[in-house]
């Protein structure tokens, strides 16, 4: 693997981390707000099973879908 494709891979982590982290302060926001758990598409309540699945998820399964 060469040094282009290293740093690539490297920076493409740091992308990742900082959507994760952005998608957790989404959540704690909805929290602050009440509106934690619905869907911020529609508004509908996102099954508990997704929310267990990952508990930052913002929308329900039809949303994600699109
Ligand atoms: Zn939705």
């Amino acid at each position: 693997m060469d040094a282009l494709q290293n740093q690539a891979m490297a920076q493409a982590q740091v992308r990742r981390r900082q959507a994760e982290r952005q998608k957790v302060r989404a959540a704690l926001l909805r929290i602050e707000e009440g509106e934690y758990g619905f869907c911020t598409d529609c508004g509908e309540e996102i099954a508990a099973e997704r929310r267990a699945a990952d508990p930052a998820i913002a929308r329900c399964l039809d949303c994600t879908r699109g």
